[in-house]
């Protein structure tokens, strides 16, 4: 397909652009109204000031348009995802630690310098919305988003709507305590399920086991002095690992029961799962498990319950400038 062609046919005002800003890096690109993605870009975050990460930002989107071949006059909106608390109304960045960032107005600034309409949301929200209007949660009403990486957090649509709740916290089930007394988590809790099945807890069960004997080929990983990741669990467990099979079980077990509680709390069409643990083919056979069987015990999540109810996103590296996309694409769903 020649797509530069493809884009070109557009009309005037048909595209938009979405930023996905993080703290390591920041990608842009060009979207249609079917969610393809052309003109991709990706530059390194500078975090030394906010006015140097926005240039970036506006470069990035400027290079994005170049790239994908079209003229500003196609493109209706830039759509920014970024991490933290946002001021949706405002365009405000009211704090993201990762950038470094306290009462930014980023909406302000952008519009001022790329002469377009600006919209800006925390990136799990886009993630969401993106899954919503471009992922394999089109066409529900209904929808949860789970993310499960260095953090886990869930988004929820209803109606087609985001759902925030009275403080904007709808959907923290990362830090609802899931054992009494576990391992402490960064919110100051101890036992939430952030720190029990995101990738820094897999890391850290698998180290504490292995410092008190446990037998495990990871023990190598820390004899070569690197640092024990959640990769290096996953890895092992794919490869039968006892230890790391038995860790990514329990996580899976975890994941399920929030899935679970979630499904039993909105009654969605689906439960789309992100962020990286969701690539990890062993831990979401273990979710996909699980979640089946509680369908076989508890009668009434069985009525929710279908084969397809918990799927995996399909947008994979595009998640995060589809999601910013999607918040000008589609403005009525925030
Ligand atoms: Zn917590």
């Amino acid at each position: 397909m020649d797509i530069q062609t493809s884009v070109v046919a557009h009309d005037p005002g048909s595209l938009v652009i979405g930023v996905d800003v993080g703290g390591t890096k920041i990608a842009a690109g060009v979207v249609d109204a079917l969610g393809q993605v052309y003109g991709r870009v990706q530059f390194s975050t500078d975090t030394s000031r906010p006015e140097a990460t926005l240039r970036t930002v506006a470069h990035a989107v400027r290079s994005a348009i170049q790239a994908a071949g079209v003229s500003p006059a196609h493109i209706r909106g830039v759509g920014l995802g970024i991490p933290g608390k946002v001021d949706v109304e405002n365009g405000v960045s009211v704090f993201a630690v990762n950038l470094g960032w306290r009462d930014v107005p980023i909406k302000r600034q952008l519009e001022a310098d790329l002469a377009v309409p600006c919209r800006v949301e925390n990136d799990v929200n886009a993630a969401a919305l993106g899954e919503y209007l471009y992922g394999v949660g089109r066409g529900t009403a209904n929808l949860v988003y789970l993310i499960l990486g260095t953090g886990i957090a869930a988004r929820v649509m209803i109606s087609g709507q985001l759902y925030r709740g009275t403080n904007g916290l709808a959907g923290e089930i990362g830090h609802a305590i899931f054992v009494a007394d576990g391992p402490p988590c960064r919110c100051g809790a101890q036992g939430c399920l952030e720190a029990l099945a995101a990738g820094p807890a897999l890391a850290r069960s698998a180290r504490d086991a292995v410092a008190s004997g446990s037998p495990s080929s990871l023990q190598e990983v820390l004899n070569r002095g690197s640092e024990l990741t959640a990769e290096h669990v996953c890895q092992a467990a794919s490869q039968g690992d006892g230890l790391a099979m038995r860790i990514i079980t329990e996580a899976g077990e975890h994941i399920a029961h929030a899935i679970y509680l979630l499904s039993l709390s909105f009654d969605p069409q689906v439960v789309v799962l992100g962020g990286g643990l969701a690539q990890v083919e062993i831990l979401m056979d273990a979710v996909q498990a699980r979640v089946a069987r509680k369908a076989e015990q508890s009668p009434i999540f069985r009525d929710i319950y279908h084969a397809q109810l918990v799927r995996l996103t399909g947008l994979k590296q595009d998640a995060g400038i589809l999601g910013a996309a999607a918040l000008v694409a589609s403005p009525e769903t925030i």
